[in-house]
């Protein structure tokens, strides 16, 4: 065992405070992280405050993590001391079901180990990345390209992933249109992927305050949602829309604005149930789906594209004594457009 230091809730709703933590020797398969950076993601706000439903304490968030690989387990295959590493979502699968093997680790039929806030296969609770080091399988690690700083890389490992794989999934590119509701941390990479896929992209927005960052992301159009007349101007113009916004909508309204065939995509996650009218989707045969963040492969194949496309996320980077702070910013939808925790400054 060793110890690092980390940011930890003792309670639901509770502050953040420095202090330390156990991680564990290192198995065969594992390799130890020298954590630089971590991203603040709206899901830490959710789990930390219990608005998904009861959550493990203490807890120590964090789920995009970057940083250098320090030690190496003995059947470590990949990866050496010195490289460039980031971890997401999740830490551990069974690697042998069908999802699993077609490497959606976040459908693992015995139940993927996410980062933080769950219990690994051997009965400890998992801590996350907001602390110093982290000791993880090398399956779950990913590289991250020498053409990304690590502080801008670290929201690709969730924010990333989770806007990357519905974008692919559901045919974002030339020729299609695609709307991004909410513009945080998720919402802007959703942007920014999108136009480097070669789709053509509107945000939608609570007010216009955030117009000029859209169009410097590859928007070409920006509305405000609590205009009306973006519902008029707007109806039954878009192939996808991808929702990223971490309150309920009114569904009727959104679904209004696709095209017949055309998916609305959630990837907000609001705690209270939603509701919208059958007939909003038997009309023109629409799809309201979900997507659950993204598996191994495609995390290293986000990162490479990102590397390629010169996508990185829009930081705000913070010291670990402004993370309280920071999270009730990025409920009021004021961060701009991710806040990324120095992780050298805890305990400092
Ligand atoms: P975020 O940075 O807070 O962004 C959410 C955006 O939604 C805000 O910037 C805001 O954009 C908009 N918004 C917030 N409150 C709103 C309201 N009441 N009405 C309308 N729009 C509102 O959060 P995030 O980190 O991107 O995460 C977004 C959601 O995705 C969270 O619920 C999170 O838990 C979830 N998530 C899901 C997955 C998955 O796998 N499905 C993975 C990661 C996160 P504007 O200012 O532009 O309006
Ligand atoms: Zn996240």
């Amino acid at each position: 065992m060793s110890r690092t230091a980390a940011l930890s809730t003792a309670s639901a709703g509770a502050p953040l405070t420095a202090t330390t933590i156990e991680r564990r020797d290192l198995r065969d398969d594992d390799i130890t992280i020298d954590i630089a950076y971590a991203g603040i993601c709206h899901s830490d706000i959710h789990q930390v405050r219990e608005e998904w439903g009861s959550a493990i304490f203490p807890m120590v968030p964090g789920h995009e993590i970057a940083g250098i690989v320090s030690s190496v387990g003995d059947g470590v295959t990949r990866y050496q001391v010195g490289d460039r590493v980031g971890v997401g979502c999740m830490v551990d699968s069974c690697g042998e079901c069908e999802f699993c093997k077609d490497g959606q680790e976040q459908f693992c039929v015995r139940g993927a180990v996410m980062t933080y806030n769950g219990k690994g296969y051997d009965g400890e609770e998992t801590m996350g990345g907001y602390s110093q080091q982290v000791v993880v399988s090398e399956r779950f690690a990913v590289r991250i390209p020498d053409a990304l700083e690590l502080d801008v890389a670290a929201p690709l490992l969730c924010a990333g992933i989770t806007t990357f794989n519905p974008l692919k999934r559901w045919g974002a590119g030339p020729g299609t249109k695609v709307a991004v509701v909410g513009l945080g941390g998720l919402g802007h990479l959703g942007v920014k992927f999108a136009a480097a896929l070669g789709a053509e992209v509107t945000v939608l927005s609570q007010s216009t305050a955030k117009q000029a960052d859209s169009t410097r992301f590859g928007a070409v159009d920006h509305r405000a949602t609590k205009d009306e007349a973006t519902f008029e101007d707007l109806r039954g113009q878009f192939d996808l829309i991808l929702n990223t916004v971490s309150a309920n909508l009114p569904f009727d309204d959104y679904l209004a604005l696709l095209k017949p065939n055309g998916a609305m995509v959630n990837v907000g996650a609001p705690s209270e149930p939603s509701s919208f009218q059958a007939f909003s989707l038997i009309g023109g045969s629409k799809v309201l789906a979900g997507s659950n963040i993204g598996g191994i492969p495609q995390t290293q194949e986000m990162l490479d594209f990102a590397a390629e496309h010169g996508i990185a996320a829009e930081i705000e980077t913070i010291s670990a004594d402004q993370v309280n702070e920071a999270y009730d910013r990025v409920v009021a939808s004021d961060v701009r457009y991710r806040f990324v925790i120095d992780t050298a400054t805890i305990g400092a």
